[in-house]
């Protein structure tokens, strides 16, 4: 019996410290639980009575407090919510876009030859396979034909180009 006594007694120094180590732990969790909940709540919400409710809610009920701030906090942190407003303004932005007239800029089919509203010319029908091309594209992308065809059944002014492409490429080396 007096052996049992003086373990106890021997036991209670090390119980109040252990006591102590466990309550500076959960005191330390308490702070750290408010501090992340201040800083994630300034990441999803620009409203300061917002930020004020959760961090006090998180103060005044330790660790359920922050339960409930990751059950009810918003899904989307700021900087993901301005990311997909930007997608969507792109996104938005491209499909009204693609499809409208550089000149009046009106809606317009991506296969029209000339603006129905303004008659601005918009693509050019391809001499050779009558396909609609790009008015910037120098060839047909869809038979290769590169608008010169007839000039070169003509009287051929393609060797009269050749003297002079040669000096200029020389030039360039020797610079
Ligand atoms: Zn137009
Ligand atoms: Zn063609």
């Amino acid at each position: 019996m007096e052996a049992i006594q003086g373990f106890l007694t021997n036991l209670q120094p090390i119980l109040s410290l252990l006591g102590i180590v466990i309550g500076a732990y959960l005191l330390l969790l308490w702070a750290a639980s408010v501090l992340w909940s201040y800083r994630d709540i300034r990441s999803r919400s620009e409203d300061v009575s917002v930020q004020v409710l959760i961090v006090g809610l998180v103060l005044l009920l330790p660790f359920g407090g922050i339960l409930l701030h990751m059950i009810l906090r918003p899904t989307q942190t700021l900087a993901e919510k301005y990311e997909r407003t930007l997608e969507e303004e792109y996104l938005r932005r491209d499909i009204e876009e693609r499809y409208v007239c550089p000149e009046c800029q009106r809606a317009i089919e991506p296969d029209f030859v000339m603006c129905p509203h303004c008659h601005s010319q918009l693509r050019r029908r391809c001499q050779s396979c009558d396909r609609v091309i790009d008015l910037t594209w120098s060839m047909c992308p869809y038979c290769g034909n590169d608008g010169s065809t007839a000039i070169r059944m003509g009287s051929a002014p393609l060797p009269a180009y050749r003297p002079a492409t040669q000096p200029h490429r020389t030039e360039e080396i020797t610079r």
